[in-house]
């Protein structure tokens, strides 16, 4: 199995635990400067993020930010809708494959207005006119159509469908990373990778984790490539 593996990596349990206290930091605005600081050294050392960040491209959803980390931190791959697009499975790969990252993360986020547009496209039968984006929306589609019904798409329950449906998405994107990838699916029965689902909240800055990690992760015993 083509993974780098390193007896000092981060297990998922330490790396989600990082992200959690992380937030917690952003949250009360007492992060530290330091991880923020360009130094020589970055250029020199192989790169060792202890999380890959799939998230929304969406400018309020900065994910070192929200975090509190810093360069070399995390390794973050940002696309409208965190979608799971084929190159995106491809960078998540390359990353746990190389890098020895043992959690990733698929974030959606309160408000996505990729989530809106796929509710509208499904509302109207009409997707977008540009097909790029719409092999964004058409992307969604599967994992919320279920949830787009008449009377959830009154003005007063639209918000709290949208919620839904960005939960969806990414339980769903979760899962597919999970089976869709030969390499990730056998990374993560080998206990060497979880791959769990968040929601980051615009209202409040909180990033509310949707999995709960399996209980039983291997331990590292050794370095293999
Ligand atoms: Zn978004």
């Amino acid at each position: 199995m083509p993974h780098t593996w390193d007896p000092s990596s981060a297990t998922p349990e330490q790396a989600l635990q990082r992200l959690v206290e992380g937030n917690r930091r952003f949250q009360k605005a007492t992060g530290t400067p330091s991880g923020r600081t360009w130094s020589r050294q970055l250029a020199t050392e192989a790169q060792r993020p202890f999380a890959i960040i799939l998230g929304c491209s969406d400018s309020r959803t900065p994910v070192e930010i929200l975090f509190d980390e810093g360069f070399g931190d995390l390794f973050v791959v940002r696309i409208a809708g965190n979608i799971v697009a084929p190159s995106v499975v491809g960078s998540i790969e390359f990353a746990a494959s190389q890098f020895g990252s043992r959690l990733v993360v698929v974030m959606g986020h309160t408000g996505c207005g990729a989530i809106a547009a796929t509710v509208m496209a499904i509302e109207t039968g009409l997707g977008p006119e540009s097909k790029n984006i719409r092999s964004i929306t058409d992307r969604i589609t599967p994992h919320i159509e279920g949830l787009v019904r008449p009377e959830v798409l009154r003005p007063e329950r639209r918000e709290g469908l949208i919620r839904e449906a960005v939960r969806a998405n990414v339980l769903a994107s979760a899962d597919h990373l999970r089976h869709g990838s030969r390499l990730i699916e056998e990374l993560v029965l080998a206990g060497r990778v979880a791959v769990v689902g968040a929601e980051y909240e615009l209202e409040t800055g909180a990033v509310h984790f949707l999995d709960s990690l399996p209980l039983t992760v291997a331990s590292p015993q050794s370095r293999e490539t």
